[in-house]
């Protein structure tokens, strides 16, 4: 029996989560956590039962305690009840399937506790990968990846020595609006953002990929899995989806992982490794599939790709910067308080006004952090 705890188990990963426990008799459910969906936390607990259940908001917590006191659950709230989940003795691994850096802190967590981390959470890498990689090789803690390309990058140098891996070839759908030029995407509605043609992921994410802003981020986020310099690291637009992102090897072999687009499989995966259960759903059918297309991606229109280098190769708190920059001018776009195009415009003001401070601690992310979102918010007040 592998015993899962779920951060973010309200969420598009997190319930997915639910479905492969649902599919694995195997694997038991004893912590939850969300943010403050209260209806479906009490649905998740009546049929899963977990020890522990923490909501972020205190008045959901209270909210929560109440109806599900006929259950021996604990229901804590707040960021001390996410560390608490993170280090729950009952717990074997931690799926991290919150969204954006209020991730760190359970994650480090969890890594002291020698928990195995499955991370969905890439904002957490990519602010302090430098912390968590070092951290987790010490103390001999895997982190599987769950993010689809990078599980695919990982499975892709399964049995291989990991020194002759020369590039890693990141794929990219490329986004609802693959093609169209700055002109073109002036008046992007919320709605158009919305609409992926291949996933459906939570709203930010969906965001994220629509302004490749979140190819940059998993550039960061294959950088500090693999140790992959980022020159080494190539984004390729496979606008099918069906290849996940290939390794090429230093004899020029490509080793690559395929498969119908469905997270459901690098989440399961993540929890299995190094195992492959069975798992139902569509599979590849190359008849009628017929080809597979390959792009360069168009960094002049979609800047945040261009932007996530430049934050690489800066360093240090820069990436931070260029992450909670997109964090709240993503927000300002779905309350549609500015145009899409300004989500750019925002996180290229936010890394200019920034002094980068080398390998921050912890402290010093969350200082990058808030003094980012201070700026923006001077900006719209
Ligand atoms: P969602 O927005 O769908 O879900 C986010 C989850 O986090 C919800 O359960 C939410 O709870 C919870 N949450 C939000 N804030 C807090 C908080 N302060 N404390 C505790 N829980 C909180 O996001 P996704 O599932 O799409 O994405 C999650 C992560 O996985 C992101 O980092 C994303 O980049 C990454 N990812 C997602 C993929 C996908 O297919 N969706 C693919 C690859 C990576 P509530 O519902 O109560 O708000
Ligand atoms: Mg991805």
């Amino acid at each position: 029996m592998k015993r899962v705890g779920i951060l973010g188990s309200t969420g598009s990963i997190g319930t997915q989560t639910l479905e492969v426990v649902r599919g694995n008799s195997d694997l038991k459910v004893v912590a939850l956590a969300a943010g403050s969906n209260v209806d479906l936390m009490e649905k998740q607990i009546r049929e899963f039962r977990p020890v522990l259940c923490v909501m972020w908001e205190e008045a959901a917590a209270r909210d929560l305690k109440e109806r599900v006191s006929d259950l021996s659950v604990k229901v804590l709230s707040g960021m001390d009840g996410l560390v608490s989940m993170a280090v729950l003795a009952k717990m074997e691994v931690l799926v991290t399937a919150v969204v954006g850096m209020i991730g760190i802190r359970p994650t480090i967590a969890a890594i002291e506790a020698g928990k195995t981390i499955a991370l969905a959470n890439k904002e957490t890498l990519v602010t302090a990968g430098h912390l968590i990689m070092p951290m987790a090789a010490r103390s001999g803690i895997p982190i599987l990846p769950v993010d689809s390309e990078h599980s695919a990058i990982f499975q892709s140098m399964n049995g291989e020595i990991k020194s002759r891996a020369d590039k890693i070839l990141l794929t990219a759908s490329g986004g609802p609006f693959r093609g169209r030029k700055k002109e073109e995407l002036g008046d992007i509605t919320v709605e158009d953002a919305l609409k992926h043609p291949n996933w459906s992921m939570g709203r930010k994410i969906t965001v994220d990929s629509a302004t490749l802003v979140n190819k940059g981020l998993e550039v960061i986020e294959a950088r500090w899995l693999f140790g992959m310099k980022p020159e080494k690291i190539q984004v390729i637009v496979h606008p099918q989806s069906i290849i996940h992102s290939m390794v090429e090897y230093e004899d020029g072999a490509v080793m690559a992982q395929l498969g119908v687009p469905d997270m459901k499989l690098p989440i399961q995966y993540a929890l299995f490794y190094p195992d492959r259960r069975p798992m139902e759903g569509e599979r590849i059918d190359f008849y009628s599939l017929g080809s597979l297309t390959f792009e360069r991606p168009d960094t002049e229109t979609f800047r945040g790709l261009r932007l996530a280098y430049d934050a690489l190769g800066a360093g240090g708190s820069m990436p931070t910067v260029f992450n909670a920059a997109n964090e709240k001018a993503v927000k300002l776009f779905l309350e549609r308080k500015i145009r899409f195009l300004e989500i750019y415009d925002l996180i290229q003001g936010a890394m200019e006004n920034h002094k980068v401070v080398s390998y921050p601690s912890v402290e010093e992310i969350l200082e990058a952090e808030a003094g980012t979102y201070e700026y923006i918010d001077t900006l719209y007040r």
